[in-house]
């Protein structure tokens, strides 16, 4: 528990909920089957599905942007999305990055897939009013009463944005992962669209102040803990 936001664990994915002006920013979503237990969750804390005014998609997967289109049709929240991920959540589709971290990783994502088919999840709309990014963005958190900056973050996925707080708190997705212990990631994203840019994000995430990173998979870590990774 937190003053600004609370962390709420739907299983492979944890969503981050920050209070804004009149409500609440929520960052992603799980899966699409997993909208009943998000409820649930956030009820526990006090927190009504139309008092969501935002949802922050840190990018287009399924296991971020699932029950997206859900969430929008109960709480007519506003989404905040980086605009090369519009054509992937108009169709509810998920491009799969290229890469794969390393071969443990990989052994790993095959089994997953045994029990888990499907990539898609219900497509959502953008709309009109909707805030679509292009790059950092210093001033729509403070117009909606948080304290924080938008950066543009991509390595992961081309879409991938973040949020640092000014106390240092960052949200993520997947531009930095801390699960699969035994699997040797050091805080890179199981999947890769472009390890060189994995690290200016990483850069630019610190240089903007970041101190704890909070991640879509895994528990929150320290910078002190990944420049320790970055050295090497
Ligand atoms: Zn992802």
């Amino acid at each position: 528990m937190h003053d600004q936001f609370n962390i709420i664990n739907l299983g492979i994915t944890k969503c981050y909920i920050i209070n804004c002006t009149g409500g609440y920013l929520l960052i992603d979503t799980g899966y699409s089957n997993k909208f009943e237990r998000f409820k649930k969750k956030i009820n526990k804390l006090g927190i009504n599905v139309d008092s969501i005014k935002y949802l922050f998609l840190t990018h287009h997967h399924e296991d971020h942007a699932g029950f997206a289109r859900e969430l929008r049709e109960k709480s007519g929240c506003k989404l905040i999305v980086h605009r090369s991920g519009i054509k992937y959540l108009e169709k509810g589709e998920t491009i799969i990055p290229p890469k794969i971290v390393n071969a443990k990783v990989k052994i790993s994502i095959a089994m997953f897939h045994l029990v888990h088919k499907t990539e898609n999840y219900p497509p959502i709309k953008i709309l009109e009013d909707d805030i679509v990014l292009d790059t950092d963005d210093v001033l729509f958190l403070k117009s909606i009463g948080i304290n924080g900056k938008i950066l543009y973050t991509p390595g992961h996925s081309k879409d991938s944005i973040s949020i640092v707080l000014s106390d240092g708190s960052a949200f993520v997705g997947d531009a930095a992962m801390n699960f699969l212990k035994l699997c040797d990631l050091k805080f890179r994203p199981i999947y890769i669209d472009d390890m060189e840019q994995v690290l200016l994000s990483w850069e630019k995430m610190i240089k903007e102040g970041a101190k704890v990173v909070y991640p879509a998979h895994g528990k929150p870590f320290t910078i002190v803990d990944l420049r320790k990774v970055m050295k090497k």
